[in-house]
């Protein structure tokens, strides 16, 4: 049975960047590559040596460390085919139903696109861990700055389909504003409620709001939550389809 040592670790304002060390093989990787100076501090005090980067997609807060943690670990950098060419140093290039091994660990690959037309999402389904760069956040969700609402919302469909357990690592630390929107969206919901409280307690303790478990973001996320008759309601959406329901909460958010 795979084992995985996982470190998150803040990177630039407000990116999450994380090292996954596979214990059986020794290899690590680190998710998505914020800062080149800031990986290298992190791996040195671990004590590891980086093999792998594994690209979510081309955004520069995720792939600005690529070209020089490459030049000087030679490790490999995996990533999306779809928007390959943006991906400075890519090796591998994968996509939908992609799987391979990362030391003794499983990786499965979803398109996740809307962020940006080629963005990929990890799973590791042994350690029920999945990486979503900037689809999917703890109570919020990604810009749809390259693609369509119903192209985001199938993304975070998929996303919504792995087991409830699912560990969910995202890109950016965005709870705390992710929460009051979300409030004005579902402020009946006793659980979103608790939450935002708990996260406001986090914050202020300086500690991270990620990763989130699948089944918190069900209970709580206003962007999953298109199925909510509160949320419908308020919206004035009955009869809508799930994805003008995500894209008009979507809307509300870039104006909030
Ligand atoms: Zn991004
Ligand atoms: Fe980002």
């Amino acid at each position: 049975m795979a084992t995985l040592e996982l470190h998150q670790f803040p990177c630039l304002s407000d990116n999450y960047g994380v090292l996954v060390r596979d214990v059986a093989s020794g290899n690590v990787a680190a998710i998505d590559a914020p800062n080149a100076e800031q990986v290298e501090a992190t791996l040195a005090a671990k004590g590891w040596k980086l093999t792998h980067i594994l690209t979510t997609h081309h955004h520069g807060d995720h792939t600005d460390g690529n070209l020089a943690l490459k030049a000087r670990h030679r490790c490999t950098i995996i990533g999306p085919r779809a928007e390959a060419a943006k991906i400075p140093g890519i090796d591998t290039q994968v996509g939908e139903g992609d799987s391979f091994m990362f030391g003794e660990t499983e990786v499965r690959v979803f398109d996740t696109p809307g962020h940006t037309l080629g963005h990929i999402s990890y799973w590791m389904p042994t350690e029920n861990t999945a990486f979503v760069g900037d689809t999917l956040f703890a109570l919020g969700c990604g810009r749809v700055s390259e693609g369509t609402m119903e192209m985001m919302w199938t993304s975070l469909a998929k996303l919504m389909k792995l087991p409830p357990a699912t560990m969910i690592y995202a890109g950016h630390e965005y709870t705390v504003s992710n929460a009051k929107f979300a409030l004005t969206i579902e402020p009946e919901n006793e659980a979103l409620q608790a939450r935002a409280r708990e996260i406001t307690a986090l914050r202020s303790a300086g500690k991270a709001t990620l990763p989130t478990r699948l089944e918190v973001e069900l209970a709580t996320n206003p962007f999953l939550r298109v199925t909510s008759p509160a949320i419908i309601k308020r919206l004035g959406m009955a009869g809508a389809k799930e994805w003008q329901i995500f894209g008009e909460i979507r809307e509300r958010k870039n104006r909030g």
